[in-house]
């Protein structure tokens, strides 16, 4: 029996133990220096504003991992010494492994501001920085937010929620924009402001002023205005967490570099989830990917290859999925900020300013190439296959009510966007499929 140590208690190392678990029976140790158990982090929001608790944001019941013969060990890794196949932990003990997961996630940025560690000043990622938004935010009027991006608006409806008023801070001219395209990036701007935030385009941290009391008591931009507040959240991105590495022998570069397999440089050493980097990424893909349902894959994967079947990554077509305010976002295969030369798109926008759909395709063949949606909901498996089956765009127009995914009380709009998008195009109209008839052929 091998013993397998995963760093990380996230989606990618629960994952990874939960299938290397119903896979064999080696003996298995999850170490995490954040929380006893694994809990959803896209959820801590949710605490703040009191729609859950704690305790709800855990997937798993406490006695789950006793029942699955998991073990948790609450500590930090301070050290890895792979050739004694060691951990330092904080507690000062040593654990050996066989085998080893990384899967110790992101930390926020700091770009090294004058006044970043001030106290009032934070980042939001971990369970110990919503308990410190807590205690920072308390009885506070006036809060500024640097840096947008899915973090940065979540930390703003967060703050609204308590009626504080928030400076949202871009360096940017649209919220976003470095993601996405410029109507959807403009439609949540105008929807971000309509909750009341302050988002101020074009607008960069010089640094972060202290009060008398040692606190926050302003930012400085680089333009000379100084922003008076009591609190700061700095939310320009993550990096993958992996400092406590150098020096190990690990080839590191931004993340844990990784091959297909997710294995590192070192034996028996595996990377996942947020904190690795692919050497050669795949086609259209990032080196590192940081979000949920990719860190869940590496888990899965990693697992099969530990356990004797060699399995490279392969997450098939990008999808993601956010909420802005009131906004869902969601986004299939590949919508980039600008379009390539070789594609075409098609927008449209609902006259209230809050849904609109935008589909790429490419110019010559017409085949889809991504879809973004924001305030209409979608079917992922309907999209899914369209894009693996390479459908091109008449054929997805035609068929659009079978990708809805909006429950049926909710108004359709599918009628409008064809109508539309039939205007655009004249010499080639797609008749629109009933809804029902083609949910009942498909
Ligand atoms: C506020 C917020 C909202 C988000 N919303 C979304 C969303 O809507 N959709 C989406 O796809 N993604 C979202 N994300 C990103 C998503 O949560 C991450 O991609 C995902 O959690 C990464 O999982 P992971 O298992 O790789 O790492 P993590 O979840 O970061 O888990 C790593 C664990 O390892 C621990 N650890 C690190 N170093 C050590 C060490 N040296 N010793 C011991 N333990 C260590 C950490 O403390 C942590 O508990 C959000 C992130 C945040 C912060």
């Amino acid at each position: 029996m091998r013993k397998i140590a995963i760093i990380g208690n996230g989606i990618s190392g629960i994952t990874a133990a939960r299938h290397l678990r119903k896979l064999g029976d080696d003996e298995i140790v999850v170490i995490s220096g954040e929380t006893d158990h694994f809990f959803a982090r896209t959820a801590l929001m949710y605490i703040y504003m009191g729609h859950m608790t704690y305790e709800h944001t855990k997937p798993y019941e406490d006695w789950f991992w006793t029942k699955n013969n998991l073990q948790l060990r609450r500590a930090w890794v301070q050290e890895l010494k792979p050739e004694e196949k060691q951990l330092l932990l904080s507690t000062g003990e040593y654990l050996s492994y066989d085998q080893l997961i990384i899967a110790t996630g992101s930390k926020s940025n700091m770009f090294g501001w004058p006044g970043q560690d001030l106290p009032g000043v934070q980042g939001l990622y971990s369970y110990q920085d919503l308990e410190l938004m807590e205690e920072n935010t308390r009885n506070i009027q006036k809060a500024v937010i640097v840096g947008g991006g899915l973090i940065g608006v979540e930390m703003a409806e967060m703050l609204r929620t308590r009626n504080i008023a928030v400076d949202l801070l871009i360096r940017e001219q649209e919220f976003w924009d470095v993601v996405l395209p410029k109507e959807e990036a403009s439609l949540i701007g105008r929807h971000i402001v309509e909750h009341h935030v302050n988002l101020r385009k074009g607008t960069e941290i010089e640094k972060i002023v202290a009060g008398d009391n040692g606190r926050v008591k302003a930012v400085l931009t680089k333009s000379g205005e100084s922003i008076e507040c009591q609190y700061v959240g700095l939310t320009v991105g993550v990096s993958p967490n992996i400092n406590f590495l150098k020096g190990s022998g690990m080839e590191l570069d931004r993340g844990v570099l990784v091959d297909p397999y997710l294995r590192t440089n070192l034996t028996d050493v595996y990377a996942i989830g947020d904190c690795a980097q692919f050497r050669n990424p795949l086609p259209n893909r990032r080196p590192i990917e940081q979000v949920w349902y990719t860190g869940r894959m590496h888990g899965e994967t990693v697992a099969r290859t530990i356990m004797g079947k060699d399995t490279a990554y392969k997450p098939g077509i990008w999808f993601n999925s956010a909420k802005f305010f009131d906004i869902e976002y969601q986004t299939y295969g590949h919508v980039w900020n600008t379009l390539k030369e070789n594609e075409q798109q098609f927008y449209w926008e609902h006259p209230d300013g809050i849904k609109c759909i935008k589909f790429v395709y490419h110019k010559e063949d017409h085949q889809l190439l991504g879809v973004n949606t924001f305030g209409i909901r979608l079917r992922h498996q309907v999209l899914d296959q369209w894009l693996q089956d390479k459908r091109d765009i008449f054929y997805v127009m035609k068929n659009l009510p079978e990708a809805n995914f909006d429950p049926e009380f909710y108004t359709r709009h599918e009628k409008e966007i064809v109508t539309c998008f039939n205007q655009q195009h004249p010499s080639n109209p797609v008749i629109l499929k009933s809804g029902i008839f083609s949910r009942l052929f498909s």
